[in-house]
């Protein structure tokens, strides 16, 4: 393992490490980069940062390599293909030496004039996860507000954490990190995990910004994939929701049974048709959620014993004597 915390490439003090996932950045990374390097330098703290190119399939590799040729302090990693910004996140942790390391969007949509303040807060011993939480979605569609908002809500009662509003914006202690570093799952929420780990947090509120780039680049099912697995990777409640709701149509049959057969002793027979219809809808809609609420854990049993690498690096831009291996 590496020395942590003693190389100084500018400025003074403690090092800090920031990591940035990339994804179809290219457009306009460049100049968000200067603003993030501004910010993170007006710290006086030396700095390093960590660039992660999620299989990006426009120019951001080669915008990263450009930054990188200029600077010893910036790393720069490629994956052979999208693995997701979790992963990216994942892979930026690993090559960070900082005494603290800060997380953040690659398209200013975390505001870095943060920085400042949350390092302050670091340093002045208060907290050893500094979070941002959102106060507005901006822009966004009505549908999308009210999505985030009820998936806010059941994660909220899930996990017991609040994670309502909570970003991927943070700033972490080393010890944070190699905690963080130190899970096994692979299927990392990275955002949850950070709260489930506990340490000092403290909260600080982070306006809504409109990101550099058009749009977001997760798709609904992308969306939708990572609230499943938000929801999964926290708890089996949802499982134990299944066999309660389960019990309790037992129940509700075994009434409305005894009902069917005092009508038919009395020689007052129903028509029955449409309840018959009725329940079968019923019970067959509840028998394939509950199906599909299993499949979901399974799913997740299915990714953990794989145990697949959480990446593939294609190429890793670093000065020698800080690559990981030698090259
Ligand atoms: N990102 C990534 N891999 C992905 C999708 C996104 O590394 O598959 C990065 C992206 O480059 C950005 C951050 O994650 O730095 C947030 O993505 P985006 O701005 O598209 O999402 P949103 O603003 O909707 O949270
Ligand atoms: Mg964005």
């Amino acid at each position: 393992m590496k020395d942590k915390g003693k190389e100084n490439l500018s400025g003074t003090g403690p090092l800090l490490s920031i990591v940035i996932p990339l994804y179809r950045e290219g457009a306009h990374f460049g100049t968000s980069f200067s603003e993030i390097r501004r910010c993170a330098e007006s710290t006086s703290l030396s700095c390093e940062y960590i660039l992660v190119d999620d299989g990006s399939d426009d120019n951001t590799w080669e915008v990263i390599e450009e930054i990188c040729g200029k600077d010893s302090a910036v790393t720069g990693l490629r994956f052979s293909r999208n693995f997701g910004k979790e992963a990216a996140i994942y892979a930026g942790l690993e090559r960070t030496s900082g005494s603290a390391v800060i997380v953040m969007d690659g398209d200013l949509q975390h505001p870095p004039e943060m920085i400042p303040e949350m390092v302050r807060i670091w340093q002045g011993g208060k907290a050893q996860v500094v979070n941002t939480v959102r106060s507005g979605r901006g822009s966004r569609f009505l549908g999308y507000k009210l999505a985030a908002r009820l998936h806010g809500m059941i994660l909220n009662t899930l996990s017991g954490f609040d994670l309502e509003g909570s970003s991927d914006f943070k700033l972490m202690d080393r010890a944070v990190v190699d905690s963080y570093l130190r899970l096994g799952e692979s299927r990392i929420f990275y955002r949850g995990l950070v709260a489930w780990m506990g340490f000092r947090q403290v909260n600080l509120p982070m306006e809504f910004v409109e990101g550099r780039k058009a749009g977001s680049s997760w798709s609904l099912p992308r969306l939708v994939r990572l609230a499943l697995n938000s929801f999964t990777s926290f708890s089996t409640l949802a499982l134990h929701l299944v066999t309660f709701l389960g019990l309790l149509l037992f129940c509700f049959s075994i009434l409305l049974s005894f009902n069917t057969l005092l009508q038919w002793m009395q020689g007052s027979a129903v028509p029955g048709f449409t309840t018959v219809i009725l329940l079968q809808l019923i019970f067959s809609s509840i028998i394939m959620i509950a199906l599909g609420i299993i499949g979901e854990y399974i799913a997740t049993i299915f990714h953990e014993i794989k145990n697949r690498p959480r990446y593939i690096l294609m190429k890793e831009f670093a000065r020698p004597d800080r690559s990981p291996d030698g090259e």
